[in-house]
């Protein structure tokens, strides 16, 4: 049995599904679901079990969201586009990485992995390629709202750990943060990867400034509105 992770007040229910090497969500509301990433190979068979549960309950998923194009969140996209027929989104300067299945610019935020991944980007690039797959909506406005889906939520772009990053605000309540932050300590949300850190540090006001309660980010666990603003107030 799926475990609900936390209800808006407008009875939209946001599930981990998997979690391990990335965390992956469901957004459901009465019966649209979309899913959000995809995490790696070794848990495709995790995942669908976990997704023909919601269709065996009569659920619809009507998108994919990809929050960016780094290998861990999209490997298993194009079987999750395929044996679901979701709408797969992506912010525009992800899709042509996506299309060519490449993550996009992988740099360290620490003295150490910034040396690596700078002499290594090449050899980096080469190991974290997978299959390509075409995204179907490229999104390029800062807000994008995914009420089509039938799902009161949006799309904000916070870019910083890449270039298009984005997060799913849900119901004004929830956000969905990607890579934006890292919820393996609370005492650091600060990424150990991230392109443009001080586009990191706008994308974190950008997402205080909505109404959100709780950050959910695809490595570790929710952090809340308190620890968020205690720590952007520490890089700014
Ligand atoms: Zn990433």
């Amino acid at each position: 049995m799926l475990n609900g992770i936390t209800t808006t007040k407008n009875r939209i229910t946001v599930y981990q599904v998997l979690k391990g090497r990335c965390n992956v969500f469901v957004v459901q509301n009465k019966k649209a679901c979309i899913l959000v990433d995809t995490s790696v190979s070794k848990y495709w068979n995790e995942l669908a079990d976990a997704l023909d549960n919601f269709v065996h309950q009569g659920c619809i998923f009507t998108g994919l969201v990809i929050t960016h194009s780094h290998f861990d969140h999209v490997i298993n996209a194009h079987l999750a586009k395929q044996k679901y027929k979701m709408k797969l989104y992506i912010r525009e300067e992800e899709s042509e990485f996506l299309c060519k299945g490449y993550s996009s610019d992988i740099r360290g935020t620490n003295a150490v992995l910034r040396r690596i991944t700078s002499v290594f980007q090449k050899q980096i690039q080469f190991f974290c390629r997978y299959k390509a797959v075409e995204p179907d909506i490229s999104v390029s406005e800062d807000k994008f709202s995914l009420d089509s889906l039938g799902i009161n939520a949006y799309l904000l772009h916070t870019p910083g750990h890449s270039t298009g990053s984005m997060s799913i605000i849900i119901d004004d309540e929830i956000a969905i943060v990607g890579d934006t932050m890292l919820g393996t300590s609370p005492e650091r949300l600060y990424p150990p990867f991230a392109a443009d850190p001080k586009l990191l540090f706008k994308s974190w006001g950008k997402l205080i400034n909505t109404n959100c309660r709780l950050f959910m980010p695809s490595h570790g666990r929710a952090c809340t509105r308190e620890t968020l603003v205690e720590q952007y107030s520490k890089y700014n």
